[in-house]
């Protein structure tokens, strides 16, 4: 096979152009192509009056020889030979032990688990949260008003918390897993352009059901899932895993355990505390903290796509802007929800932090992204391990109390925010988040240092980005678990480092950021774990 990188395709083709534009690069007529499949695809809006995609393509010929005749012959760099990377075959496990215990069902746990199940290892998956499904009604009734349940939320719960999100599957994380992972999710029913799409989202209307097929899989290869089972404390001997303490339905109690992968995410705030009780090795970790953005979809898709805003081939824009302030601090937009809402991200009561979702068509009225300002050990007050989450916790009950106590957020409009006045009401942008906002000042709930440097931010982004300082776009706050302020580093067999047989993974542990890099990191353990054996 032959990969072709960098053809030019406008938004507007069919199979028979991208056929054509290969043989042109490939100096031969288009019959001699025995097949054109794309492989990756991009869109190209920096300049506005010519948007178009970018794409690579990979092109079978009748055999390997002809291949690399014409490989030679076209002498461009932008034209190899394609061999796709195979992975080594799964090891065994080993038929006697107990069976290993994953603890958490987000993307890491779900990913373990299927790793360890397919090479027979039968692990057993503990959740403290509910199947998708009473999960979904949990989360309609928190959103409609209803009280939050403290096990079952947007955190926590099957698919654990990126299952209401926009599912975007972008990632900096270079591992060999991602495209096998991908695989796996467009079988359980994720959209098949993810395989292609350089920018990749599945949204969550189509996640949810996504989990539920995962679910069967799992239980189909011999998994046992234990819903509404809380991992509370662990049995250590001689620095070494005995057994795990869970509470569940029928109560408290042990369960022999070897290897227990860690995949508890960055809210189990509890879990942390007898973690750290325990001795588990532990340190802070530099996180960030700010606020959510809403603007109108069609002022983002203007500044991006200029005249180009709305065609079908494009769908909802989104941006990623960075700045660097003069006093070190980083400012950025993180986890941009094209055409989506903003949701609160919360699973503890009088606490509030805000992040964002949307539906694969992204077809919202409103944008909407983090802007975070990075926040370092040095801003904690304080060198134990759990400070970072006690920062957090000050700045979410502050919100909590802003907001009027009752899980509505505060929110105001960008220009109060940046030169101040009233904060009472909103002009054109309608706040989407649910349960609903107060109107109030986000100044009130965040460091002056993350107030200030959102305003010298949001000034350098207006100039990156057209309409970005729109007086009536608005500021929901506060958001401040984009990553966990705290790691469970691990040695080379990706063990804690102070305990045997225990495996901290995903981001809960500061080895993932995201969906995919959490995913990945649970197959990573997941192998390790095999081949420990
Ligand atoms: C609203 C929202 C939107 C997001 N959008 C995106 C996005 O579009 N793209 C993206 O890449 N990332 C997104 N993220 C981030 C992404 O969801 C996380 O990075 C990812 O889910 C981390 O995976 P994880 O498996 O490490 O942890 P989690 O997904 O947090 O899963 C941890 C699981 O462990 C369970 N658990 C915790 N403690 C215990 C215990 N003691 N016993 C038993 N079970 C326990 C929890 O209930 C939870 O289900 C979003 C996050 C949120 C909150």
């Amino acid at each position: 096979m032959l990969l072709l990188n960098g053809i030019k395709l406008p938004l507007e083709h069919d199979q028979l152009l991208l056929a054509d534009l290969c043989a042109k690069r490939l100096g031969c007529p288009r019959e001699v192509l025995r097949r054109v499949q794309l492989l990756r695809r991009s869109v190209d809006a920096r300049d506005k009056r010519d948007v178009h995609l970018v794409v690579s393509a990979l092109v079978t010929l009748d055999d390997e020889e002809a291949e690399t005749a014409l490989l030679a012959a076209c002498r461009s760099k932008q034209v190899s030979l394609y061999r796709p990377k195979e992975l080594p075959a799964l090891p065994k496990a080993p038929a006697a032990g107990p069976r290993p215990l994953v603890v958490g069902a987000g993307p890491a746990g779900l990913l373990a688990a299927l790793t360890l199940a397919r090479a027979g290892a039968r692990p057993i998956l503990v959740e403290r949260g509910r199947p998708v499904e009473e999960r979904a009604a949990d989360v309609a009734r928190f959103l409609a008003g209803g009280g939050l349940r403290e096990n079952s939320n947007t955190l926590f719960g099957e698919g654990g918390a990126g299952a209401f999100s926009d599912g975007k599957l972008t990632t900096g994380t270079k591992s060999p897993f991602i495209p096998g992972i991908l695989r796996d999710f467009v079988r359980f029913g994720a959209p098949e352009e993810i395989l292609t799409d350089a920018k990749p989202h599945i949204g969550t209307d189509r996640l949810l059901p996504m989990l539920q097929a995962l679910r069967a899989q799992l239980l189909a290869l011999g998994a046992e899932i234990r819903f509404s089972t809380c991992l509370t404390g662990l049995v250590l001997r001689d620095g070494a895993l005995r057994a795990a303490v869970l509470e569940g339905p029928e109560g408290a109690y042990e369960l022999e355990a070897e290897h227990l992968l860690l995949c508890i995410g960055h809210s189990a705030r509890d879990s942390f505390a007898f973690l750290h009780r325990l001795g588990v090795a532990m340190e802070q970790k530099p996180f960030s903290m700010g606020v959510r953005v809403e603007h109108p979809q069609a002022l983002i898709d203007r500044a991006q796509y200029g005249g180009f805003a709305g065609h079908p081939a494009l769908g909802a824009a989104d941006y990623k802007l960075f700045c660097h302030l003069k006093g070190g601090r980083g400012v950025y937009s993180f986890c941009m929800c094209p055409g989506g809402r903003v949701i609160p991200a919360t699973a503890e009561q009088g606490l509030l932090c805000v992040n964002g979702m949307s539906a694969y068509a992204r077809d919202g009225e409103n944008a909407n992204a983090a802007l975070l300002v990075g926040v370092e050990p040095a801003d904690f007050g304080a060198a134990d391990p759990l400070a970072g989450v006690r920062l957090q916790q000050k700045y979410e009950a502050l919100a909590f109390r802003e907001g009027g106590g009752d899980f509505r957020a505060p929110a105001m409009r960008m220009e109060n925010f940046l030169r101040g006045g009233d904060t009472l009401g909103f002009g054109q942008v309608t706040p989407s988040y649910r349960p609903g906002v107060t109107p109030g000042d986000l100044n009130a709930c965040l460091p002056p240092y993350v107030t200030e440097a959102l305003r010298a931010g949001i000034a350098a982004f207006a100039r990156q980005l057209k309409g970005f300082d729109l007086p009536d776009a608005v500021l929901t706050g506060v958001e401040t678990r984009s990553s966990s302020p705290l790691r469970l580093p691990r040695g080379e067999d990706l063990q804690s480092l102070s305990v045997r047989g225990l495996y901290p993974v995903g981001e809960g542990a500061g080895y993932a950021g995201g969906i995919l890099s959490a995913a990945a990191d649970g197959v990573r353990c997941a192998l390790a774990v095999l081949q420990g054996e």
